[in-house]
């Protein structure tokens, strides 16, 4: 009989040539559970899902609970479903007053679809303009805005008057026109390693779209529920942007996204025609309820609030040699290494010594450093341990 491994490489599409290839049987807190036991302490979260930790007891309650009403019942946007109401209530009221209006995705890709049809049909606009190096998802709309030309090559023809500015250059700012639809950008980017723009680089850009009638939507998909240490990236700035986009970190655990904009802006898709843009599952009423829930314990607990100082302990427990940088702003960091194999090297380690890190689509030469911001300081040290192992022994090897 074949084992689960096996059926996987065979009977499941695959994404690449590597993959981690590491069993779960279950899930808990801040840690993944293999065969016979293996515990892995889990520092990428599932990619910045497990912000609240993995299967939060809050959060199978709600899920319980709601399981208890009802599933699916109909398309979004027909009948009123309480968990889609009450998440939306929680967020506008978390969210500043610009922004007034939640349209709910099963992913984060589509949320950026959405936001780019709503740009377009509002501004009349046709141009959109993203930045060198971005991930907004991976749909034939939101891959025309990943600023990586090789992804452009393979699947082109993409869409059509797409513009690339190279991310935080001030000088780039000026090509937002008043023909630009939207300037779409990451509060931080992410798969690009972890650039953290400056305050006054997104400021310019905010004052450049207020002038020009161009709407900023922010991809907070990675940078959001208290991964930088506010509950929004964009707090960080001191700006609104015009939509916001959100998923990973926003279900505890469950498929949702979102795109929240003003509602004369959202109003767009309500008709000319009618039904302009339709999910049958955004929205679920159980991914909504676990996401409210999720909410409630980021909150509750100000799990944001203490991102950054368990980030600094990472920093501190992770002074090495053959680190070269720690990037980062709360508990999304990248270790910046000299090559991927040093990179591979690395987190093969970890992972047979019980540590999930990985690294990033547009940057494979840094170590993704995301944990569950419910991770301990007992635990972030132990994980240290094995890393700085792991490092130790690219330092024995000078060929890696
Ligand atoms: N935007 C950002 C910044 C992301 O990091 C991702 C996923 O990694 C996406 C969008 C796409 O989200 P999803 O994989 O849920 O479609």
């Amino acid at each position: 009989m074949l084992s689960n491994r096996q059926l996987f490489l065979l009977n499941t599409a695959q994404t690449s040539n590597s993959p981690r290839l590491i069993e779960v049987e279950r899930a808990e807190g801040c840690y993944l559970y293999g065969p016979g036991g293996k515990a892995y302490i889990d520092l990428v979260s599932g990619f910045a899902v497990s912000n609240i930790g993995h299967r939060h007891p809050k959060v199978l309650e709600a899920i319980s609970e709601q399981l208890a009403k009802y599933l699916h019942v109909t398309v979004y946007g027909e009948f009123v479903q309480a968990p889609q109401v009450m998440l939306a209530t929680k967020l506008l009221d978390v969210l500043p007053g610009r922004l007034d209006s939640v349209y709910f995705t099963n992913s984060g890709t589509e949320a950026t679809e959405g936001a780019m049809k709503i740009a377009k049909k509002f501004t009349g606009r046709r141009e959109i303009i993203a930045a060198e190096k971005a991930y907004h998802g991976s749909t034939q709309g939101a891959l025309s805005l990943i600023g990586n030309t090789e992804y452009h090559k393979a699947y082109a023809p993409l869409l059509p008057e797409i513009r690339f500015i190279s991310y935080n250059d001030p000088k780039d700012v000026e090509r937002i026109t008043s023909a630009t639809a939207a300037v779409v950008l990451e509060a931080v980017q992410g798969e690009a390693g972890i650039r953290i723009p400056d305050r006054e680089y997104i400021q310019a850009v905010r004052k450049r779209c207020d002038e020009t009638g161009t709407l900023l939507i922010f991809d907070e998909i990675q940078t959001g529920f208290g991964r930088t240490g506010r509950l929004f990236a964009f707090e960080h700035y001191a700006i609104v942007p015009d939509i916001l986009l959100l998923a990973k970190g926003m279900g505890g655990g469950m498929p949702i996204g979102a795109f929240v904009a003003r509602k004369e802006v959202m109003d767009v898709i309500k008709d000319n025609p009618m039904l302009g843009h339709i999910t049958t599952f955004g929205g679920h009423p159980v991914s909504c309820a676990a996401a409210l829930a999720s909410l409630h314990v980021i909150l509750d607990n100000r799990l944001a609030a203490d991102a950054e100082r368990k980030a600094q302990l990472f920093r501190q427990y992770l002074r090495h040699p053959v680190v070269r940088e720690i990037r980062g702003i709360g508990l999304m960091m990248a270790l910046q290494l000299d090559s991927f194999a040093q990179v591979e090297r690395v987190s093969t380690y970890c992972a047979a010594n019980g540590v999930i890190i990985d690294w990033f689509l547009h940057c494979e030469t840094a170590l993704r450093i995301a944990p569950p911001l419910t991770i301990d300081d007992h635990e972030i040290r132990q994980a240290c341990d094995v890393i700085r192992a792991a490092l130790d022994n690219c330092l024995h090897d000078p060929a890696q």
